[in-house]
């Protein structure tokens, strides 16, 4: 006889059991504008942890452009884009981000989130594979969900292990997807290595250059710039609510592709268009980009002094030189508490832990902004060491990384979904 089913747990089990795992999560009010120094649940502290890299989601001619967008255009699309939620802001934003990426065509969506699961489930048809990095953004690997076809996930960054599964494809290499600047680890994917693969193998290339754009490349253009591979990747995705300092995303593309998202990507077809307000303050975004570029080496700058002061504090920071600095603790108990210990001496750094980053890779993630002091920024890092050293006198902590399985495939992270959500892709 089948034993019967056990009750599905409640939602207070199934709290408790996250917060055993050390993975409750809770949000702290932000009683100010974004900014380097912010008031947080009451108090003012240096923040470490935003992605408005260029001061720009406060700054007076976006805050401008922004208000008299709502004068004239009034808060709210109405209805999708594809019914009456079509305006004049979102058009004009569209031909500006084709013209900064030197792509032929632009599309909006209401967000990076909707514009990753929208994008990859269009593209990627029946019968194609997908290939993915480990590391992508939860909305990639989403967007690998709800697309019919069939997800690869390659190895972090690692070119040979993404060639051997290209090679032994039986169905059609549809897609490759990756991050530019990666999220959580402040590394840059190979791009050259990939648009070469790519064309090898008859595969379409989209980079999601959320938080590149504003950040690295020629006068912030982002990774596919610095690599030379303007107008060589088929989709490139940035977002306006990090670096533009408003809220939305877009994909530059070829009008062809464009045509297609218009006619397939359903968060685009089925959810309301953006406020032509935030299309507008993206517009305000770009424009102080482009007159005051000094903005993005700033950031570069802040970036070198915070990874420096944190190396003369003791901390071995990881990423590759960007705004993106993780501190790698392991522990999400323990990262929680050099967090909260970091936030009595004034700074905040949120801890991030699993299902955003895999198991046992919880981590600060730092991020510099244009608008910090250097000063600020070398007492942070005093700061944050200090944090670190007194959470591991505490307890009884172990400060290493688990070392990855040699040879190991992850397909499965930072979601509830069964792993047989992931099916392999066919490999001879
Ligand atoms: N892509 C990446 C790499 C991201 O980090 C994020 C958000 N953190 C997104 C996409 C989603 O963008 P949005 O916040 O506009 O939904």
């Amino acid at each position: 006889m089948e034993s019967p089913t056990p009750p599905a747990p409640s939602v207070g089990e199934r709290l408790e059991a996250i917060r055993e795992a050390g993975l409750g999560r809770r949000m702290r009010t932000v009683g100010s504008p974004q900014g380097p120094r912010v008031t947080l649940d009451g108090r003012e502290v240096l923040l470490l942890c935003s992605n408005d890299y260029l001061g720009l989601a406060n700054h007076p001619a976006v805050l401008a452009a922004a208000a008299d967008a709502i004068e004239r255009w009034g808060a709210g699309s109405g209805a999708s884009r594809l019914v009456s939620g079509n305006m004049a802001p979102h058009e004009r934003l569209e031909r500006r981000l084709a013209g900064f990426h030197g792509t032929e065509s632009a599309l909006l969506f209401g967000s990076g989130y909707l514009a990753n699961t929208g994008i990859v489930a269009a593209l990627a048809h029946h019968g194609d594979v997908v290939y993915s990095d480990e590391l992508n953004h939860a909305s990639i690997i989403d967007g690998c969900r709800l697309a019919g076809a069939e997800t690869f996930v390659y190895r972090h960054r690692d070119i040979e292990h993404l060639a051997w599964a290209l090679e032994r494809t039986t169905g059609h290499a549809g897609l490759i997807v990756t991050d530019g600047l990666f999220s959580m680890d402040g590394d840059i994917a190979p791009l050259r290595w990939l648009r070469e693969l790519a064309s090898r193998y008859g595969a379409k290339l989209m980079v999601d250059d959320a938080h590149a754009v504003g950040a690295l490349g020629p006068g912030g253009r982002g990774t596919v710039a610095e690599a030379g591979l303007a107008d060589e990747v088929d989709v490139l995705v940035g977002t306006l609510g990090k670096s533009l300092g408003s809220y939305g995303a877009y994909a530059c593309t070829t009008g062809e592709i464009r045509e297609l998202l218009v006619n397939t990507a359903r968060p685009l077809i089925f959810s309301t268009g953006l406020p032509p307000a935030c299309a507008a303050a993206a517009e305000g975004a770009l424009e102080v980009l482009r007159s005051e570029p000094e903005r993005v080496s700033r950031l570069r700058e802040n970036a070198r002094t915070l990874r420096d002061a944190l190396a003369v504090a003791g901390l071995e920071a990881g990423g590759g030189g960007a705004q993106i600095i993780p501190v790698a603790i392991g522990d999400p108990d323990r990262a929680v508490a050099i967090c909260r210990r970091a936030l009595d001496g004034g700074v905040y750094a949120q801890a991030i832990r699993p299902p955003t980053v895999p198991e046992g890779t919880s981590r600060l993630r730092l991020t510099a902004m244009a608008g910090h002091e250097p000063e600020e920024l070398r007492e942070a890092a005093r700061t944050i060491a200090d944090a670190v050293r007194a959470v591991s006198a505490d307890g009884e902590w172990s400060i290493d990384l688990p070392d990855p399985e040699p040879g190991e495939l992850r397909v499965e992270r930072g979601s509830e979904a069964p792993a047989s959500a992931w099916s392999a892709a066919p490999i001879a």
